[in-house]
């Protein structure tokens, strides 16, 4: 088993095996360390949503380069991860938000984002089989936004991706292999100690998303992540584009279609106080089954059996956005995580970031807003 690499990653999310096909691709030494196996938690869980819509500003314009290298993922790493640009709608019921709404359109359109309000008549020619007049709890819709380079991928197909093509150019991953400690020493984390005997790497890499707080932790260095726990069902299949969009409608929760057919949703985030175990949160299933059957009335869909729902951790930092980069010490402990719930769609340019940035120190890609710097006690 190899236990000295260049880079020794923490992690086999979307983050850990994105920076490692990266690295390796370019010649680096890299071994992934993953708890259980790639892509079993967040990565693997999301929602599938593509998407640079309503990002933070800081956060934008990699989600825009991003989304241009979903369009052939596919074709680099020979595995199809079912990208399809379906277009995200965003609606809103109330006055404030529509203005919200509006002065974030123009950001997005100023920053080169294809984004547009529309009207309701507008959505209801795009949602035929969505009840739009009856609204949710008691509020009314009163327009939205699209943003048409916005779609869709499989999250656990995309993450194995990453990864097989990682071990294709000779990325060692090890599954089942829990970090555990670590010892620093000189300003250099000197051995990563594992439930596997201990690994050493020329730089050590934090990409355990939710648990990203206890690998910092371990190295003596506070990486601010709050773990909060998401709730995601999937339906029977329906027929095709009964419903053409992501359709987001804040803060409620997100719908789609998969390429299969059926109808995944999933609300947003709840704090961890409220939901300690990692399982099925059955007051959230209830009341996301209640909306979503009212929402879609028009096709009779609560006839239909939810097929599956399983829980997943997003990872929020303190201003939202994720946190990249070197800690000031130990030296060789990098930060890549705190993707707060929009990495999935972050993943492809943010593995190229972080290479650039391990490897040359320097990046073309929009990350300097999203230094780990901002947050590093330790500079
Ligand atoms: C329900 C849900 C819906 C979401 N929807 C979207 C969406 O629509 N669009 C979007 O862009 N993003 C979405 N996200 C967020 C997105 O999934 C995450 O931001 C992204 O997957 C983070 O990737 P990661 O690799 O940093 O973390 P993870 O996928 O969490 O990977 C971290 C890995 O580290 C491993 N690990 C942890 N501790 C240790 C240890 N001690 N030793 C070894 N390994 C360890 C874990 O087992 C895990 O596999 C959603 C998340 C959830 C949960």
């Amino acid at each position: 088993m190899e236990r000295i690499s260049d880079v020794l990653i923490i992690g086999g999310g979307i983050m850990g095996c994105s920076l490692a096909y990266n690295l390796a691709k370019r010649g680096a030494s890299v071994t992934v360390l993953e708890k259980t196996t790639c892509g079993s938690e967040g990565s693997g869980r999301n929602s599938s949503g593509v998407r640079a819509q309503c990002r933070d500003p800081k956060e934008l314009k990699l989600a825009m380069q991003s989304e241009e290298m979903w369009l052939t993922l596919s074709e680099e790493l020979d595995y199809d991860v079912e990208y399809r640009r379906i277009g995200n709608l965003q609606l809103a019921f109330d006055q404030e938000r529509m203005e919200e709404y509006r002065q974030r359109v123009s950001r997005e359109q100023a920053a080169g984002l294809p984004v547009r309000m529309l009207d309701m008549d507008e959505i209801r020619r795009r949602l035929p089989n969505v009840n739009l007049d009856d609204g949710i709890d008691g509020c009314q819709f009163l327009g939205g936004t699209l943003c048409d380079s916005d779609g869709t991928a499989d999250p656990l197909r995309a993450t194995k991706a990453f990864h097989y093509a990682a071990v294709r150019h000779g990325a060692v991953v090890l599954p089942h292999v829990t970090v555990t400690g670590m010892t620093v020493e000189n300003h250099k984390v000197t051995r990563v100690h594992t439930t596997a005997g201990d690994f050493s790497g020329g730089i050590v890499v934090n990409a355990a998303g939710a648990w990203g707080w206890e690998i910092g932790k371990m190295a003596g260095v506070d990486v601010p992540i709050t773990p909060y726990l998401c709730q995601v069902c999937i339906t029977q299949k329906l027929p095709p584009d009964t419903l053409k969009h992501y359709l987001c409608i804040h803060p409620y929760a997100f719908w789609n279609q998969t390429a299969h057919g059926n109808l995944l949703y999933t609300n947003a985030h709840a704090p961890l106080e409220q939901f300690p175990r990692h399982d099925v949160g059955y007051d959230v299933v209830e009341y996301l089954c209640r909306v979503t059957q009212k929402l879609f009335s028009p096709i009779g869909l609560g006839k239909l059996s939810l097929i599956r729902t399983y829980s997943g951790w997003n990872e929020v930092t303190p201003d939202g956005c994720a946190m990249i980069g070197f800690a000031g010490d130990p030296e060789n402990f990098f930060v890549d995580a705190g993707y707060s719930g929009h990495g999935f769609c972050l993943g492809p340019a943010s593995g190229v970031a972080c290479a650039d940035l391990i490897l040359e120190g320097k990046t073309d890609l929009a990350v300097s807003e999203l230094a780990f710097a901002r947050f590093d006690k330790t500079r």
